[in-house]
């Protein structure tokens, strides 16, 4: 009974605040028109796709964007999980400012990338580092240097975990058909996007999340032939699903007893999980840790950091790291902003105090109105998935509810939040320019959706 009226609920919701949507974004949809004239699609990046249209943003300040039909948002897409200093942070920008003057871009060596090195070293806890342009790259070096060290070919991913669109690891991610994954306890490897051949998907194994059980059956079964085994330490892009006590140790000992490497994915964890990310807070050390996102304070840079004996396969020659614009001086530039000035003890205190006000307002929304739906955060990231009980792996995210968190965000956005525009709950990312105003106003605007749903 409760199922169908929130079911009617939600559909009702979704037309009403379409139909708003559609009403106080006029310059936005006519860009978004415009746009299919030159734009594959309308939009630079396919997931900046939403319904009805994107936000056409014109500029950003602190927690705030402030789109092109003159709406301040509070921002808490964060450029998929990218701003953690918040926009135009004025230590990004006088270090862009400052590096521009003197050049954008040599291709040769600065200093300062010893020094954003030098930094990544001590809070990651790995020796030798490398910088790239995007977290794709970064996954895409990892898969190569595990294969290169080991002189192997498979690699062993989660269901559902996405580490960028390069073809080794665009496998069993985002798909829904259940009667195509397989059996929820042993997955099959099925390409995630058409042009990637199965092939290749072949040699990319798939365990459910949280399942040491299955990581085990798979080293197993393919014993002497796994290079290494890839995973964010909590998994995103499925809301936020924490690591189960002792699945990350597992994890590294499973891999040390077979002669596997272990490779952190913390594109969305660094920086943003505390300093030096899942790696320092869950203490458990892997043999390779990817770094994007939130580095570069908004440039785009990415960093991959390893191992005296994988990073010697880049240091022999063996292994080409390469790139163009790998260690570029704007985004050295600015990622070192980002760790001495921005990331300060003090930010993070107050990154901090500021998420458990989020996660504890939204709960007590959740409870107060009898929502199906639960808070999971980690440092600066969070989320609510709308189901009952904890999402463990993407099987329990598969069986999410879309509706609700589509719902939400379209309550919210229409009154002055920004959500990220993607799936059944991304996580939401504060940054350190945000204040106790901008957690109230997300609260009101959750609260308006709860009690429109519930009311
Ligand atoms: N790894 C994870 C965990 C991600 O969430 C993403 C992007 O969302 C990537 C890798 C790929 O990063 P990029 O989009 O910078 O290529």
């Amino acid at each position: 009974m409760t199922l169908d009226r929130d079911s009617q609920r939600l559909d009702e919701l979704i037309a009403f605040e379409q139909d708003r949507f559609v009403d106080r974004m006029g310059r936005s949809a006519e860009l978004a028109r415009a746009a299919h004239r030159s734009l594959a699609g309308g939009a630079t990046s396919s997931w900046q796709l939403t319904d009805p249209h994107p936000i056409w943003i014109d500029h950003g300040k602190g927690s705030r964007l402030f789109d092109v039909d003159g709406h301040e948002l509070v921002d808490l897409h964060g450029g998929y999980g990218v701003m953690l200093a918040g926009h135009a942070h004025p230590a990004i920008a006088e270090a862009v400012r400052g590096q521009i003057a003197h050049g954008s871009h040599f291709a040769q060596p600065v200093e300062e990338a010893v020094v954003v090195a030098d930094h990544l070293r001590a809070d990651y806890r790995q020796p030798l580092w490398r910088f790239g342009n995007s977290g794709t790259e970064s996954t895409m070096d990892a898969v190569h240097l595990m294969r290169a060290a080991t002189g192997r070919d498979l690699v062993i991913k989660f269901e559902g975990a996405y580490h960028g669109h390069h073809d080794m690891l665009q496998v069993s991610t985002w798909l829904t058909d259940t009667a195509v994954l397989g059996a929820p306890d042993r997955p099959r490897s099925v390409v995630a996007s058409p042009g990637i051949p199965d092939a290749v998907a072949s040699l990319t194994l798939v365990a459910p999340f949280n399942d040491l059980d299955a990581v085990e059956a798979l080293l197993v079964a393919h014993a002497g032939k796994v290079a290494g085994v890839i995973t964010e330490p909590v998994l995103m892009n499925c809301g936020v699903v924490p690591p189960e006590p002792g699945f990350l140790e597992g994890l590294r000992r499973l891999t040390n007893e077979h002669g596997v490497l272990l490779t952190f994915d913390e594109v969305k964890t660094g920086l943003t999980a505390g300093r030096g990310g899942c790696t320092a807070r869950y203490g458990v050390t892997p043999d390779l840790v990817c770094l994007a996102k939130s580095l570069g304070g908004g440039l785009p840079i990415s960093a991959i950091g390893g191992s005296e004996d994988v990073m010697s396969l880049i240091v022999n020659g063996a292994y080409e790291q390469v790139g163009t614009f790998n260690g570029n001086p704007l985004s050295i530039a600015a990622a070192r902003a980002m760790l001495e000035e921005v990331m300060t003890d003090e930010a993070y205190r107050h990154l901090g105090d500021m998420q458990m006000a989020m996660a504890e307002g939204a709960q007590a929304i959740i409870h107060e109105y009898a929502l199906p739906a639960y808070v999971a955060d980690v440092g600066a990231k969070g989320s609510i998935t709308y189901r009952e009980s904890p999402v463990r792996n993407y099987r329990d995210f598969l069986a999410v509810d879309g509706r609700w968190a589509y719902a939400a965000w379209l309550t919210q956005i229409n009154r002055g939040v920004l959500l990220p525009p993607w799936g059944k709950g991304e996580q939401w990312l504060l940054s350190v320019q945000h204040t106790a105003e901008d957690v109230d106003l997300y609260l009101e605007t959750l609260a308006v959706f709860a009690l429109a749903v519930r009311g």
